[in-house]
């Protein structure tokens, strides 16, 4: 089929949990789109072992220009920091909240700390990010483009996922929310609903054990990969979307049919 060229030339984007999976991808696409990119996560690499390379450095190896600000999400000091740092680039253009984590418990093994580590980065690094990130862009008068990332967890329940999920479900919400108070700044706020993906954040994902667990969640065709996701972002992000706000577009290949 078809295919769209993207060109964020000029343009700033801060992807947070830019250093593996989804984030990576994400960042390497506007990287390759012509944006000065920066990674902001907890370290700059992913745990992966094939693939070492920090995210900023993979960008720059294709004829980007990246930088990683070493950034943990859930304290929003650290958020005004990265989009400080963001400022020397010109400004945050466009914000991804992306930064995630998980730990599979079921629900009647929820601790308090795992809950407030999770909703601490998967809701308070979006909340924040989102919330920062367009203050700074209405200071600087620009109308710019927040994409955070959901998922199909936020509306369909899984075993194990309470907390996660209850994240994702306040993720969608904050989205719709902050598109409603900010569109009259000219500031599109919209999500991306990633299904099943092998990354590092889902336990038994790599090699073999794939495809058992395609076989598990029932999945149409076959498991997602992080290189699935970027055109979602790109689209949102961009000019071609610019009707488009509060909205969370589904990556799952049709695995939530
Ligand atoms: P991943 O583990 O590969 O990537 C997550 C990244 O977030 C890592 O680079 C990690 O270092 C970073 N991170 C973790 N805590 C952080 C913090 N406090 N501050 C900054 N960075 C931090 O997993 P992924 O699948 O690429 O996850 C990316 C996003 O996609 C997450 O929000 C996740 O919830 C979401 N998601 C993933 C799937 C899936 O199946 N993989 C499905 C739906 C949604």
């Amino acid at each position: 089929m078809g295919t769209i060229d993207a060109n964020f030339a000029g343009e700033t984007v801060v992807v947070t949990g830019g250093s593996s999976g989804i984030g990576r991808a994400v960042a390497t696409g506007f990287g390759d789109a012509g944006a000065t990119v920066i990674n902001a996560d907890v370290r700059a690499a992913p745990k992966d072992v094939d693939a070492e390379t920090p995210t900023h450095e993979v960008i720059e190896e294709r004829g980007g220009t990246a930088a990683f600000v070493e950034t943990d999400v859930s304290e929003p000091s650290q958020i005004e920091s990265v989009i400080e740092a963001a400022r020397g680039f010109g400004g945050v253009d466009v914000m991804v909240n992306n930064a995630g984590v998980h730990r599979s418990l079921e629900f009647l093994d929820v601790a308090p700390a795992d809950f407030e580590f999770v909703h601490g980065v998967n809701l308070g690094g979006a909340f924040f990010g989102t919330q920062l990130a367009a203050k700074d862009m209405i200071d600087r008068g620009v109308a710019g483009a927040i994409v955070n990332t959901s998922s199909t967890t936020a509306e369909r329940a899984e075993w194990n996922h309470s907390h996660y999920a209850a994240t994702k479900g306040g993720v969608q919400m904050l989205t719709r929310s902050a598109a409603l108070e900010l569109d009259r700044h000219g500031i599109r706020v919209n999500a991306v609903a990633p299904g099943p993906i092998a990354t590092e954040i889902r336990e038994g994902w790599a090699g073999e054990a794939r495809s058992a667990i395609e076989e598990s969640e029932g999945l149409p065709s076959r498991a997602g990969t992080p290189d699935d996701l970027p055109g979602a972002y790109l689209y949102l992000a961009s000019d071609a979307a610019s009707y488009v706000t509060g909205e969370t577009v589904w990556v799952d290949g049709g695995a939530s049919l």
